[in-house]
């Protein structure tokens, strides 16, 4: 099956406020037309795109576009969104079984939602992604004053993709010219007399309008890791294993008949994750934050500094995505305390014990972690800009 993929990016953004048109502008570094187009040519079912572009961009299209990995047509938008989908319909392959609509401005469209809607419209003729209001609709006049409440139940908030047969489609465009302003496609299909099937849109498929919008899809696309605002850090520790001392892995005294010689509490684990923490934020070491020269942090209670880096880390604008922890000792088992060692660490980082993981490892009896002479950690951590 030929399935072939409309982007609307022909709008001038006027509502944005901005000189340039708004799915233009860097969501996590990258066009928010440029999400969009990766979501479709990341599609297993769509098998090429067309692109309506403002007309000033059609000469010297971005050079994303050509990078999709899916065949990929230019046009100029027109000046209502239906006469860019008509110019785009118009380069369509002759042989396309289905077209696929879909706004640019809403980069968080996913595979299932692509190929959800495209099944129905196979199904069907044409669907729509759309959610059910959860807010009570009311009418209201000119005035502001309420002049009705429609039925909740019958309410469903439009979204895109929308997918059409291409004859249903063909339709439902002839209708475009004398139609004054059609805000989706949908809309002129059913005047054109086809059922228009709605399908279970996505809440995270936001549209970005306002620069409002904007900022919400930055924390989203950080928090789902799909933009430059994802970063990790690396950390490793050792101490000597010596009698006298206790053992403390992250914050559990450990019974045992040694423990970790050094000139805070010694806790490696620790130390492991302070230095993945700050590395990832690229905010220096643990050296430069706690000295051994500042008697602040003599014998000092290390799941305390644990927490001030990830305070540090949080002050300059990220969260704590994860962290992972391997310690290599011969000797004790830490199994029995890893879960103690997983909530004391969340709880210092301001995480949950799901976002932390803790093995035990031996070294088979090598070198000096093996020769019960030494505790190793390493540690990584995965960061995201808010
Ligand atoms: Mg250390």
């Amino acid at each position: 099956m030929h399935v072939s993929a409309i982007i609307a990016a022909g709008g001038r953004g006027a509502r944005f406020g901005t000189a340039g048109p708004k799915q233009f502008l860097a969501l996590c570094g990258k066009p928010i037309l440029r999400h969009s187009v990766e979501a479709l040519a990341g599609s297993s079912r769509v098998s090429e795109l067309v692109v309506a572009l403002p007309a000033d961009m059609v000469a010297d299209p971005p050079t994303y576009l050509a990078a999709a990995g899916k065949p990929t047509v230019v046009v100029e938008g027109g000046a209502r969104r239906q006469d860019s989908v008509a110019r785009a319909f118009a380069r369509v392959a002759s042989r396309a079984d289905v077209v696929i609509i879909h706004d640019a401005a809403r980069p968080f469209v996913s595979g299932e939602l692509i190929e959800r809607t495209i099944d129905a419209a196979v199904a069907y003729g044409a669907a729509i992604a759309a959610l059910p209001a959860t807010d009570t609709v009311k009418r209201g006049n000119a005035n502001r004053v309420i002049v009705g409440t429609l039925p909740r139940g019958e309410v469903f908030l439009a979204q895109t993709p929308q997918a059409f047969r291409t004859s249903v489609l063909r339709d439902a465009l002839a209708l475009a010219t004398g139609h004054a302003e059609a805000t989706d496609e949908a809309m002129l299909a059913e005047q054109a007399g086809h059922p228009v099937t709605l399908v279970d849109g996505d809440p995270r498929n936001i549209k970005i309008t306002t620069p409002e919008d904007l900022e919400m899809a930055e924390a989203l696309m950080a928090q789902r890791g799909g933009g430059a605002g994802l970063r990790i850090g690396n950390g490793y520790d050792l101490h000597r294993l010596v009698a006298g001392r206790p053992l403390i892995l992250g914050g559990v005294t450990i019974p045992f008949e040694k423990g970790l010689l050094g000139h805070s509490d010694a806790d490696a684990v620790c130390h492991a994750l302070t230095d993945a923490i700050l590395g990832a934020a690229c905010a220096g070491d643990i050296g430069r934050h706690f000295p051994d020269t500042d008697p602040a942090w003599k014998d000092a209670n290390s799941i305390a500094m644990l927490a001030h880096a990830a305070g540090i880390v949080r002050e300059a604008g990220y969260n704590v995505v994860n962290v992972d922890v391997v310690v290599i000792a011969e000797r004790p088992k830490l199994l029995p305390h890893v879960e103690a060692i997983r909530g004391n660490v969340a709880r210092a980082i301001g995480i949950a014990p799901g976002q932390v993981s803790v093995k035990g490892k031996t070294n088979e009896g090598v070198g000096a972690t093996g020769g019960g002479e030494a505790v190793a950690v390493h540690a990584v951590a995965l960061i995201a800009h808010v």
